[in-house]
Parts: structure tokens; sequence; C-alpha cells
């Protein structure tokens, strides 16, 4: 029997990462963090939070995710291949696991109101989904741009209930929809803003890192049960960092497994790219210190990524200090290459991943071409949303 449970050790973490981490952030907003970093960390010691917590995982996302061997792909490179297939998720990706945390944790705050931003409408939906399923009401906010590009999500999340924002300010993307969502959590401190990712000041990166880390907590245990050792390998892609953190924290302490992360490279130059930590330098960016994508000043740029789940120009504290470290790889993986191993991955094995995912697909083809090694890659989405583009 698989075991559904996050990782303890990810609460050991008070927001800093080596020299990353921290929160940086207006003082007004202050208190506010202070107070969900306490409520969180009082509230996830509780045995009725954590029931609460794995009991929806189990019956409403329906975890534990399968870990399936995939055979032909296994042919393919010349290594014996898992795939963890959080693609399986109710909603269709790794998203829902900490939206479900995070709205426990509000309906306990007795939140009001549940806000958040999103690009692609990813996060937005799964945010909608999970606000419809405790009933808080839930505002989304996302640039103009956006809701023009991704008009099928925004109507997934109004028939989930939410009230969808479009920001008209500066570039009417995700930045600015981030500003715009944090104005309205100053002016309404009743409300909770429930962050989609392993960024962002302190206390998100530990609260998203906890309740993604059943990922892998989950997958330890499968491979082992399954080939009765660890790995020899793991890979996911990195966005903000949240579903590989999710994989990578219950190998970390195993110094025999490599931990590999596919960032989205773009068309493979700076300043073409979305691969942060390849490309990116230190620096103080949306309430977090750690790697970001910045020009000659030191200013952050825009990232560039065919994937609109890794287009993001910082990154989680975490990752930052792994890389520093050694202790994880990180890879800038091309469109084109994430493209090439969609196609591969769907005709090898009936499985159409998301293009997000399809990064850690192609890093892993690369990495493990007949190395005959043991290796579990982070299948983070679907990717019927991706179909529709000419590829
Ligand atoms: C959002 C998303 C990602 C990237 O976000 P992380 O926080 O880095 O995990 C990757 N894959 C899918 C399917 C996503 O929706």
């Amino acid at each position: 029997m698989i075991e559904v449970r996050p990782n303890p050790s990810m609460l050991t973490h008070q927001g800093t990462y080596g020299e990353y981490g921290g929160a940086y952030i207006p003082p007004v907003l202050e208190k506010q963090l202070q107070q969900l970093a306490d409520f969180f960390d009082n509230e996830v010691q509780k045995d009725e939070f954590k029931k609460e917590f794995i009991q929806l995982l189990k019956n409403y996302v329906g975890r534990p995710s399968s870990l399936f061997y995939a055979k032909n792909l296994s042919e393919y490179v010349g290594s014996k291949i898992y795939l963890k297939r959080e693609d399986l998720n109710h909603t269709g990706s790794h998203k829902i696991n900490n939206c479900i945390g995070q709205i426990l944790l509000a309906k306990k705050m007795g939140a009001k109101e549940i806000i958040a931003e999103t690009g692609a409408g990813q996060h937005g939906v799964a945010t909608a989904t999970a606000a419809a399923l405790l009933n808080i009401p839930c505002k989304v906010f996302m640039g103009a741009i956006d809701v023009e590009r991704q008009a099928l999500n925004v109507r997934r999340m109004r028939l989930l209930g939410a009230e969808v924002i479009a920001t008209e300010l500066g570039s009417k993307t995700l930045k600015d929809a981030v500003d715009a969502a944090l104005g309205y959590y100053i002016e309404n401190p009743s409300s909770f803003y429930l962050l989609g990712s392993h960024v962002g000041p302190h206390p998100y990166p530990k609260m998203v890192g906890y309740f993604q880390s059943v990922i892998g907590e989950e997958a330890r245990q499968q491979i082992l049960d399954f080939e009765n050792r660890l790995p020899d390998s793991i890979f996911a892609s990195i966005g903000g960092g949240s579903n590989a953190i999710g994989l990578f924290s219950a190998f970390l302490d195993d110094k025999s497994v490599e931990i590999h992360g596919a960032e989205g490279g773009g068309q493979g130059t700076y300043p073409h790219t979305a691969a942060t930590l390849s490309f990116g330098k230190p620096a103080i960016f949306q309430g977090t210190r750690s790697y970001c994508l910045v020009d000659d000043n030191g200013d952050p740029i825009p990232s560039q990524s065919i994937a609109a789940g890794l287009d993001y120009p910082g990154i989680s504290p975490q990752h930052a200090h792994l890389k520093d470290t050694n202790r994880a790889n990180y890879h800038p993986i091309t469109d084109q290459e994430a493209i090439e191993a969609y196609k591969l991955l769907s005709r090898l094995e009936g499985i159409t991943t998301a293009i997000e995912s399809a990064h850690a697909v192609a890093l892993a083809v690369k990495l493990l071409k007949n190395k005959n090694s043991l290796a579990i890659i982070n299948i983070s989405g679907r990717g019927d949303k991706d179909v529709e583009r000419e590829m």
C-alpha cells in the first residue's frame, strides 16, 4: 500500500535556503505574512489538518498518482524509465496538490475570499476548482492580453464560479496580474492570497514545497516497491519550481540519486529564454532573493518559452541553493527539443504530456541514452491544452 503523505522535513526550513529566500515585501504586508506563517506552522502540526488534506488528495485529486514503467520509451532510450503521472490528477496537473493545501488553510483562517493571479490560466483553474470545493468566493487576476489569449480557461474559471478580473496595467500579462493581486491583497487583509508556485516571499515556498512533497514521498515508496532500490536519477521541469521540488524533496538526502531540472530554454540563448538558473543572476524579485533573468542594469527582463508554465523570469530560492551547492543540476531545453519529446512520448507510450513536462522528457532522453540506468521523470501535467497549437 502506497501511503499518501507530505514530507515533514519540508517544515524545517524557516524561509531561507542558504543565501536565498526571505521576505522582501512592503512594510504593509509584513504583519499579514507573519500571521500567515505562524498560522501555517501551527496548523500543519495538527492531526486534523493532515487528515483532511490527505483525504482530499485521495478522494478528490485521486492520489496516489501512478508510477508507470514506460517500457517503450525505456527500450528507445536504453535506460529503465518510470513516469510519475501527475497528469492523472483531477484538473490535469500537480498544481491541484498545492491549491488543496492552501485552500484548507484559508478556510481554517476564516478567509472571506481567495485571490490568485494566473498567466495561462492553469493555476487560476486549479484555484477556482479548490475554491468551489470549499465554497469560498474567488477572484482571479489576469492580464488583459492573457484573458483574450486564454479564452477557454477564462470560461472554465467563470463556470467554476470565480470572478476573472482583467488588468489593463503595464504589459497586461502575468507580472501585471501579480501587481494587481498584491494591491488588492494589501487593501483587503481578510482575503487569502493563494500562490501557485515555489516562489514569492516566506512562507510561500515553505507551504508550497510541503504540499507538493506528496509527489516525491509517493514516488520513493513506489520505486522501492517495484525495483527494490532507489533510482540513479530523477527529472522534472522547472517553471517556478514546485513540481520539481515536490519530486526532489524525497531524494535530497540520497546522495546516490542524481537530480536534474529542465528549464524552459526558449530559443536556447539569452535573452530569448526562460532558463533562469542557466542564464540568470542572483537578484531580489517578487518578494524573494533567488536567481532572476535580468538585463545589464540588473532589472528583470521578460522570459521567453513555448511553455506558459515555464515562462517566468524568477525561480524558487531552494532550487537556487540546490544549484549553488551542486546537489541538483539545471539544464536549458529548447522549445524545439520539447516539441520533439512531446511527439515522441505521445507515439511511444500513448501519453500526451503537457509541453512543460515534455522539457523533462527531452532532458532525460538526452542524458540517459544507452546508460542502462534507472530513472524517474515527473510528468507534471497532461497535454490536451497544447494540442491545438501547430507543432
Ligand atoms: C505550471 C506548470 C509547470 C511549472 O510550474 P512549477 O511550479 O515549476 O511546477 C509545469 N508543468 C505544468 C503542467 C504546469 O501546469
